[in-house]
C-alpha cells in the first residue's frame, strides 16, 4: 500500500507512532498528483513544489490537503476559477483555511471549480473542466468538482469545497467520497468569495465519514469575521461509538416518489431505507409540496439575484483583470466584464439584474424569499414528524464531459434534490452506497439544524454496512 492511499485518519494516527514521516506523506501524495493530474486536472494552482514547515503539534500536523479556489490564500492567487480575477493574490486567508493551517494541515493546491462556483459539472471553469477520476470521459460534477476529484484519485486524504445548491453534495456523489454540507452558519465563511451569501457554506470531502468527524472539529465553530456564524451551539465532532439509530425515524419524501431516477440510485435508496430499518429505524414519510414544487425556481431566483449584487464588484478597478488602454470608465467596465466572466456566470447576471430591477423586484425576488420562508416552514414541520430524512443526491448518474452543459435548464433541475437543504439551512451528508459498474453512487441524508455531529455519527453507520469508497483509478493506465 502506497502512503497516499491512507485514509486522514490512519494518516494522523501512523504520524503519531512514527511509523512514517510527513514528508514521506507529501512526497507520495505529491507523485500521485503527478500521475493523475494530467488526465484528471483538478487543480488550478499547484503548491506542492517543496514541503512547508507545519504546526507539528496540531491535529492535522503533516497532512495534505487541497481548497476550492473560491476559498482566499494569503499572498497565493485565488481565481474563483474565473478570468475576471486575473493573478489576484489575496491580502488575507479565508478562516476555514487558516484553522486547517494552524492545525498543521499543508496546502497540495487550489482546486478547479466552476466559475463563481455557479454549476455542477466543473466544466464552467476558465481553466478548462476537471474529468471524474472512476471515468475520464465522465463529469466529476460541482461546482466544487475538483475538491472532489482530488479526493478520490487519492492527491489528498481531505479538501475543502463549497455548497450554495449542492456543490459539496453532488460531486461527492459522483467521484464516490462523503462531503458534507453543514448547517448554515456551522463554518465561517470569511475569505470565501461569494456566490449566494444567504446559502453559501463551506464544507469538507473525505473517504470516510470519521474523517469529515476530524476536519468539521477543526474548521467549525464561531469567527468574530463572520457574522452569520454562530457561536451559542454545541460543536463537538468526536466520534461517538454508542450512536444508533434505534427508534429514530427517517422519511422518504412523498412528492418525490413519483420522480424517476436512474436505476443505481433507485436500487440504493431501497437498500439504504433497508438497512436503517435493519439497524432499528422507523421509515416513514413527509410531504414537501412546496420544496417540490416550487424550490428550483425559488433557489435560482434568489442565487442569481444575489450573485448579481455580489459580482458588481469586479469592475476593473478594485482587483483583478483589467484593460488599460479604455476610453473613459463605461469601456473600462464593459471591457473588463464581457471578456473576464464566462458564459454561464454573465447569464446569471443578467438574470439577477432583471429579477431585482425595481420594477419587477417584488414580482421575483421578493416573492422568492417568500417561498424561501414557506420552504423553511416546511422543513420545520416535517422535523417536527421525523428526524432525518433520505433522498437522492441527483436523479442521473453523472454525464459527459463536454456534453452537459449544454441543455442549462436541465442542470439547474437536476439541483432539485439538493438546493432545497442551503434554502432552510439545514446540514446534508452526501454518502457512498457501492458500485453500479465502475461508477459510485451516492446518497443524501438531512437533518435538523445544528444537528451536523448526529448526522455524521449515523453516516458511520451507514458507511459501516455499505462500506467505504476505494481510490479511484485517476485516469491512470
Ligand atoms: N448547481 C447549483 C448552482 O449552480 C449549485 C452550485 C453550488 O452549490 N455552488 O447554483
Amino acid at each position: 500500500m502506497e502512503l497516499y492511499e491512507l485514509n486522514l485518519l490512519m494518516m494522523t494516527e501512523g504520524l503519531k507512532a512514527k511509523k512514517f514521516s510527513a514528508s514521506e506523506i507529501f512526497e507520495s501524495c505529491k507523485k500521485r498528483i503527478d500521475a493523475c493530474e494530467p488526465s484528471i486536472h483538478a487543480l488550478i494552482t499547484r503548491t506542492d513544489d517543496t514541503m512547508p514547515t507545519f504546526n507539528e503539534n496540531g491535529a492535522l500536523a503533516g497532512i495534505p490537503t487541497v481548497i476550492k479556489d473560491n476559498l482566499c490564500t494569503k499572498g497565493l492567487r485565488t481565481t474563483a476559477a474565473s478570468k475576471i480575477l486575473g493573478n489576484w493574490r489575496p491580502p488575507y486567508d479565508a478562516t476555514a483555511w487558516s484553522k486547517l493551517k494552524d492545525a498543521g494541515s499543508i496546502l497540495m493546491g487550489k482546486a478547479n471549480m466552476d466559475e463563481f462556483a455557479m454549476g455542477n459539472t466543473c466544466g464552467n471553469s476558465a481553466f478548462g473542466p476537471t474529468m471524474n477520476p472512476n471515468d475520464t470521459s465522465l463529469v466529476p460534477g460541482g461546482s466544487s468538482g475538483g475538491s472532489a476529484a482530488a479526493v478520490s484519485a487519492g492527491y489528498v486524504p481531505f479538501s475543502l469545497g463549497s455548497d450554495t445548491g449542492g456543490s459539496i453534495r453532488q460531486p461527492a456523489s459522483f467521484c464516490g467520497v462523503y462531503g458534507l454540507k453543514p448547517t448554515y452558519g456551522m463554518v465561517s465563511r470569511y475569505g470565501l468569495i461569494s456566490y449566494g451569501s444567504s446559502l453559501d457554506q463551506i464544507g469538507p470531502f473525505a473517504r470516510t465519514v470519521r474523517d469529515l468527524q476530524l476536519v468539521m472539529s477543526v474548521i467549525s465553530g464561531h469567527d468574530n469575521m463572520d457574522s452569520s456564524s454562530f457561536s451559542d451551539r454545541p460543536h463537538d465532532f468526536s466520534y461517538n461509538e454508542k450512536a444508533s439509530v434505534k427508534g429514530k425515524k427517517v422519511a422518504l419524501v412523498k412528492e418525490f416518489a413519483d420522480f424517476t431516477l436512474d436505476a443505481p440510485i433507485a436500487d440504493a435508496m431501497k437498500r439504504t431505507a433497508k438497512i436503517l430499518e435493519d439497524e432499528g429505524a422507523v421509515i416513514t414519510e413527509v410531504s414537501l409540496p412546496v420544496v417540490s414544487k416550487y424550490a428550483v425556481a425559488c433557489y435560482y431566483a434568489l442565487a442569481m439575484s444575489e450573485a448579481h449584487t455580489n459580482l458588481e464588484r469586479y469592475d476593473g478597478v478594485r482587483l483583478g483583470y483589467t484593460v488599460k488602454d479604455a476610453r473613459g470608465i463605461k469601456e473600462m467596465f464593459e471591457r473588463v466584464r464581457s471578456h473576464g466572466f464566462g458564459a454561464e456566470v454573465k447569464a446569471r447576471i443578467i438574470a439577477g439584474t432583471c429579477l431585482t430591477e425595481p420594477t419587477r423586484c417584488e414580482e421575483y425576488y421578493v416573492a422568492a424569499t417568500k417561498v424561501r420562508t414557506l420552504i423553511a416552514q416546511e422543513f420545520t414541520r416535517a422535523f417536527g414528524e421525523t428526524d432525518y430524512i433520505l433522498q437522492p443526491v441527483t436523479p442521473s448518474m453523472p454525464g459527459k464531459v463536454g456534453e452537459v452543459d449544454d441543455d442549462a435548464m436541465k442542470g439547474y433541475e437536476a439541483d432539485l434534490y439538493t438546493l432545497p437543504v442551503n434554502l432552510a439551512g439545514l446540514p446534508g451528508l452526501s454518502f457512498f452506497t457501492g458500485y453500479a459498474g465502475n461508477l459510485p453512487v451516492g446518497l443524501q441524508l438531512i437533518g435538523k439544524r445544528w444537528s451536523d455531529s448526529e448526522l455524521l455519527d449515523t453516516g458511520i453507520i451507514l458507511e459501516n454496512h455499505l462500506g467505504s469508497p476505494r481510490i479511484a483509478n485517476g485516469g491512470v493506465k
